[in-house]
This record gives C-alpha cells, structure tokens and sequence, in this order.
C-alpha cells in the first residue's frame, strides 16, 4: 500500500531524512517510536507530500507520486491524518467539520455526506455531539472527531502523528480505542506514538527511527523485550 524507497529530506543544512525505506502491505498497522528531532513527523508529512522529498520515491496504492499537482491532490483524499493538536474548524460543529471534505472536495451530495457524517460521528462515540462545537468538547473528543473527519474521505491509509499526545492522560484511552477498531477493521494505518501499550497490542511492526533514519524494526515483542540496537535500548529504557 506504501512504497518509499531511499527517501532523503533537508531543511537547509539539517539532514532530516536519510535513506528512509519502508513498506507497508494493505491492512498493516506500523507504529513509529524514536526521540523528538528523529524525523517522525517529517517521515509522515511526505508520504502525503505535505512534505516534498529531495530525494528517493513514494509509491502509495501502486502510484508513484510525481510532481502533477492533480496527482498530488488526488492522492492526499486517499490518505488520512490526524495530528497531535486537534486541528478541527473551530466555527464549525462536530457533524460540519465531518462533512466538510465530501462536499467541497469530492463533491458528495450533502444530504448524503450529512447520513455518513453522523454515522461516523456515532462510529467514535460522539452520536450526542453532532451539533457541538469545537470549544464545547474535551480534547479527546475533539481528536475522536478529527478521526471521523479523515474516516469522512474514505481514505485508503489512515497516517497518526502523536494523536495522544497534547490530551490529558484519562482522555488518551478513548482516542486509543477508536484506532484499536479502525486497526481491527483492517485500515493501513502508520501511527507515530509513544503509547507503548498500544504498540504492543495493535502493531504488526515497530520501526525505530534516530537521527533521520530507522534503525531498527520487527515485530513488537521482539522490539520491546529484546532490542538490538544500543540506540533502541536507551530510547525504551527512558520512556518505558
Ligand atoms: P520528530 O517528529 O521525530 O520529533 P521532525 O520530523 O518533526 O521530528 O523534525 C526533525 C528535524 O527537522 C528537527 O530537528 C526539526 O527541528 C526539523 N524540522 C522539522 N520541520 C522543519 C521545517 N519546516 N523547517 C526546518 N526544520 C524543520
Ligand atoms: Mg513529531
């Protein structure tokens, strides 16, 4: 479902990406651990060209992303995100923010994308809040609607970027469980987390990223309990 082959990125003089590689097969939950600066986030942003590569090739859904804006465009419907800060339209409600993307993107009839939001909406827990506003929901609310908005474009590939993070600790779990079920569902999904509990239970894999590459991968048992790399070993023993 993802292809990325000797992916390279800088800002200026910092080498931020270096030779990334991966893949990931449809219906394949990845989890990325490793320290803040690592590229993490970086990684993410260019699988959907928020970031553009300077070198190396992204392939998602057998396409390779090339420089046709069109193509771009495309391709970015097909891919979900969800950021550490809930980044949702803040005049809107709940069920407005949802629809949004159907209608003036891709078009959907709005009574149609109106049926699907709520369903949605009630698919994470929020079948009461359709009418709220951003303000009036706590984070791990909010963040459960920036799910069903990403859900709301019938994305092929779901992409996390420390979706728990900026929420307060007993709000975390709520957020967790709404990716739990997508992951189950069979979502390609690519989550950068620190959410060691949740790697272990829904990742196929875990790559650990330093310095602008992946150092190390495999299986969540194998990472947690007996890692290889002297670098994995440190970044575990300070977050677990
Ligand atoms: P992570 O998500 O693992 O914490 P990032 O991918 O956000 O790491 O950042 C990797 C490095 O790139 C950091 O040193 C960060 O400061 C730098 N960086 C990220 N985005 C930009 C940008 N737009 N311009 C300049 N430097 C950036
Ligand atoms: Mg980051």
């Amino acid at each position: 479902m993802i292809s990325v082959r000797n992916l390279s990125k800088r800002f200026g003089s910092l080498q931020v990406l270096r030779d990334v590689s991966l893949e990931v097969a449809p219906g394949e939950v990845v989890v990325i651990i490793g320290p803040s600066g690592s590229g993490k986030s970086t990684l993410l942003r260019s699988l959907n060209y928020l970031e553009k590569p300077e070198a190396g090739e992204i392939i998602i859904n057998g396409e390779r992303l090339g420089q046709n804006p069109r193509d771009v465009i495309r391709m970015r419907s097909q891919i979900g995100m969800v950021f550490q800060r809930f980044s949702l339209f803040p005049h809107m409600t709940a069920l407005e923010n949802v629809i949004e993307g159907p209608v003036t993107v891709k078009k959907v009839p709005k009574e149609e994308a109106l049926a699907k939001g709520k369903t949605l909406l009630e698919k994470v827990g929020l079948g009461d809040k359709l009418t709220s506003r951003p303000s009036q929901l706590s984070g791990g609310q909010q963040q459960r609607v920036a799910i069903a908005r990403a859900l709301a474009m019938e994305p092929l590939i779901m992409l996390f970027d420390e979706p728990t993070s900026a929420l307060d600790p007993e709000l975390v779990g709520e957020v967790l469980a709404v990716m739990k079920d997508l992951a189950k569902e069979g979502m390609t999904m690519v989550v950068v987390t620190h959410e060691m509990g949740f790697a272990r239970e829904v990742a196929d894999r875990v790559l650990f990223m330093d310095e602008g590459r992946i150092i190390e991968e495999g299986k969540p048992e194998g990472i947690f309990s007996n890692p290889q790399n002297e670098r994995t070993r440190a970044f575990l023993s300070k977050i677990l």
